[in-house]
């Protein structure tokens, strides 16, 4: 503990800036500006390393933050950069993506605004790369052994990489042209910009990590050719099936999936399509077209990430109105009783896109959609949500509507498309796995979205980096390989 005084004289929580609302609007930059050295500094020195730290706890990649953090006061970067990676393959992900519940667990958190955590990450793996300290870790030997990997979001990369390292002779295949998941085409480039992704692809293909795109499992090659082909295999194709709305007026042209919106425009942010929406489709998502909101009054139902992704998204394309509905109660603004430190808290969150504009709306039960004699959605019918025995239900008599050009339903995902894969599905929708993370396969693992169901970048990462672990002790009988999660765990580790 570099200041032992440190949290007594900065009793402050300081970002850096974001930079001004109207002149993010008119791009898809990342919103923050750089930070201050000094600022990192002052922040880094209100770290008490705490005999139990608990942000190493709540965070389930199990991060060294105190030393870290005492690493950065001291302005000893190399060693930052090196405990970084110890537990993380990717922190300039989740140092820009994650909710970060290990700032949720910081013990100063129990009386004071909790260490800058995941910005003391993001500066660390930010400068390591401006000053050269990450290269690539190539193997000193090679196995022999062969795995191929599904998928390319973080858990699939995560294993990959670990894999790489280990000496095992590893190939991705993913379905898209550009590998990623949905840090490429889920989240926007205002959250993640993707040179971020592109640099860490360097590294491994370096460290000889091979990558199949445009290839997907079960269509262009079925999952007992891979399995006969390789050692073993890892599944980590994401929870991607959306859950819809069965109410009146669903078929309407101009309701969308959030993510038949969002892909279409991360593509044109990245010049791969055209930024002009197909009047054929009418706002028909469904074709992989872009979806434009100019002009638009755009509902969008449902909170959470992807809900205040589509928002962003709609503000920058100059919406005529943006308003978020949600079925649920409006969180309280601080943490209730029945959310205690450490745990992670139901708060009210404000993300960057919720600074930007829109308006957000609780106890909103939608009841249908009304439609113009063109078939194109119009409005949308809206009654104030009641509790009836633990459902959520519409209260009648207070029924009104809402102008709607667009719609965009953000209601999570049941799971990973299954069928093409034929492997067993578990109750709750994702793969079956056991606590090996082995699928109903021979030889075949399940890690990420896939087997965890919609999760987040952090629980990706970790699940990946320990499914390598138990397919190195697969096909050698042991691993070193660090082994952060087991697959059915949940939330904070105590
Ligand atoms: C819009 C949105 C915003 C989000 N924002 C955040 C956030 O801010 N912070 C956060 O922590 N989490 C966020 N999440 C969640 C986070 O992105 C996911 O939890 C994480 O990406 C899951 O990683 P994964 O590797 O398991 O799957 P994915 O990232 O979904 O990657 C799966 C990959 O598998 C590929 N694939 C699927 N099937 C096949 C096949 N048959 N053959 C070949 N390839 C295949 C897919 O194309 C995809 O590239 C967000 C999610 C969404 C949808
Ligand atoms: S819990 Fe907070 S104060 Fe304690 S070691 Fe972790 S970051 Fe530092």
């Amino acid at each position: 503990m570099a200041d032992p005084h440190g949290f007594l004289s900065v009793d402050q929580r300081e970002t850096p800036r974001r930079r001004p609302v109207p002149i993010r609007l008119m791009d898809y930059r990342e919103v923050y500006e750089a930070g201050d050295p000094e600022q990192l500094r002052r922040q880094a020195s209100r770290c008490m390393d705490c005999g139990v730290p608990f942000c190493h706890q709540g965070c389930p990649l199990g991060n060294l933050i105190p030393e870290f953090n005492d690493a950065m006061y001291r302005g000893e970067l190399p060693r930052a950069v090196e405990l970084l990676h110890a537990t993380n393959n990717f922190p300039e992900f989740t140092g820009r993506a994650c909710p970060a519940p290990c700032e949720n667990a910081c013990v100063l958190g129990i009386n004071q605004p909790a260490v800058t955590i995941k910005q003391v990450e993001v500066t660390i793996v930010d400068q390591g790369f401006e000053a050269g300290l990450i290269q690539p870790v190539i193997p000193e030997r090679i196995t022999g052994h062969t795995v191929a990997v599904i998928g390319s979001g973080p858990a699939g990369l995560s294993a990959a990489q670990q894999l790489t390292r280990a000496g095992h002779t590893v190939v991705v295949y993913e379905r898209d042209a550009r590998l990623g998941g949905l840090l490429r085409y889920g989240i926007p480039d205002f959250k993640l910009e993707k040179h971020h992704i592109d640099r860490r692809l360097d590294q491994m293909r370096a460290e000889g990590t091979r990558f199949k795109t445009s290839m997907e499992i079960g269509v262009d090659i079925s999952l007992e050719e891979l399995q006969s082909s390789f050692d073993a295999v890892i599944v980590c194709t994401g929870a991607t099936v959306p859950r819809d709305m069965g109410i009146a007026g669903r078929d309407l042209d101009g309701i969308e999936f959030a993510m038949d919106y969002l892909v279409p425009s991360n593509r044109v942010q990245a010049g791969e399509q055209s930024g002009v929406q197909d009047t054929d489709q009418s706002g028909r998502g469904k074709s992989g077209g872009f979806i434009d909101a100019r002009g638009k009054h755009v509902i969008i139902i449902g909170g959470g990430d992807t809900g205040a992704d589509c928002l962003g998204t709609a503000l920058r394309q100059a919406a005529a109105s943006v308003t978020t509905l949600a079925i649920g109660t409006q969180p309280p603004a601080e943490r209730s009783e029945s959310d205690p430190w450490p745990t992670v808290p139901r708060i009210f969150e404000v993300q960057s896109s919720h600074e930007e504009g829109g308006t957000r709306r609780y106890l909103a039960s939608t009841t249908g959609f009304v439609g113009d004699d063109g078939g194109s959605v119009m409005g949308i019918d809206v009654a104030e949500t009641r509790f009836v025995d633990g459902a959520r239900v519409p209260t009648p008599g207070t029924e009104h509507r809402l102008d709607a050009d667009l719609v965009l339903l953000a209601l999570g995902f049941s799971g990973p498309e299954s069928e093409a894969l034929g492997l067993d599905v578990a109750e709750g929708g994702a793969f079956a796995r056991d606590d090996s993370y082995v699928g109903s396969a021979p030889g075949v693992f399940i890690a990420g979205d896939a087997g965890r169901g919609q999760s987040l970048i952090v629980w990706a990462i970790a699940e990946g980096r320990s499914a390598a672990a138990e397919v190195d002790r697969f096909l050698t009988g042991s691993s070193r390989l660090p082994e952060p999660v087991r697959p059915h765990e949940k939330s904070f580790k105590c």
